[in-house]
């Protein structure tokens, strides 16, 4: 049974000195620290991040189980790379911040080899993707972020395909103006939230390969602005 009794929870010196020591947090925080951009979403349309932000309602419920399954493949490789003798593990999991821009993504685990230490993500992938010769512009703008994000200059992309289970790893080496971009369009979508206003649509029609899978479609193209 739960102790309804909570008087041993006060707010005294110590929570006073806390919110002291915390207090020069307000001059490098981000004005609106209440929503995050995800740099796995980053290079998506502006309008369609900002309606996420403010919470819109979209077309179709997001796929839970989806995420969850992909949260299980990362698992499974995170597992299977704590065994291997040649590579030490040497971080988990964890999610990475940056509050002057909003910004969060995750690091699946930090591994070492022959003394580099490299930030690692899994991807589980089509095999249209799987096949191609490089990894998805996507995927390598949230690696390099994730690695900026997590002070690593050197990032591994482990892509699986989905249907076949096989595997190959991309190196990533640390690239600058990738970060520049994507804290410019951080900076104004804080903007717009702030002013409460909504960006324009950077696609001419709704055919455009965005717009397709967009889960706000039927909100963009209705609104006449
Ligand atoms: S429908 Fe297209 S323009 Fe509108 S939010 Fe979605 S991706 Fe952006």
């Amino acid at each position: 049974m739960v102790n309804k009794d909570i008087s041993f929870v006060i707010q005294n010196d110590v929570s006073k000195k806390f919110i002291e020591c915390l207090s020069p947090i307000n001059s490098y925080l981000a004005p609106d620290y209440i929503s995050v951009f995800k740099t796995d979403t980053i290079t998506e349309c502006m309008r369609r991040i900002l309606y996420r932000v403010n919470s819109a309602k979209p077309d179709v419920p997001y796929d839970i189980l989806k995420n969850l399954t992909k949260e299980e493949i990362s698992n499974k490789w995170i597992h299977y790379i704590k065994k291997c003798k040649e590579i030490r593990h040497s971080d988990g999991k964890h999610i990475v911040t940056d509050c002057n821009f909003n910004l969060m993504g995750h690091i699946d685990c930090v591994v070492t080899m022959d003394d580099i230490s490299y930030a690692l993500n899994v991807f589980s992938v089509d095999p249209e993707l799987f096949d191609a010769r490089n990894a998805s512009r996507k995927h390598v703008v949230q690696m390099t972020l994730d690695m900026w994000l997590a002070s690593k200059n050197n990032g591994l992309i482990l892509y699986e395909n989905k249907l076949t289970n096989e595997y190959k790893v991309y190196n990533i080496t640390f690239y600058q103006p990738i970060i520049n971009s994507a804290v410019e369009k951080c900076k104004k979508m804080i903007e717009f939230k702030l002013k409460g206003k909504m960006c324009s649509r950077p696609y001419k029609t709704k055919d455009s390969n965005e717009c397709s899978i967009c889960e706000f479609k039927s909100t963009c193209w209705v609104k006449g602005d």
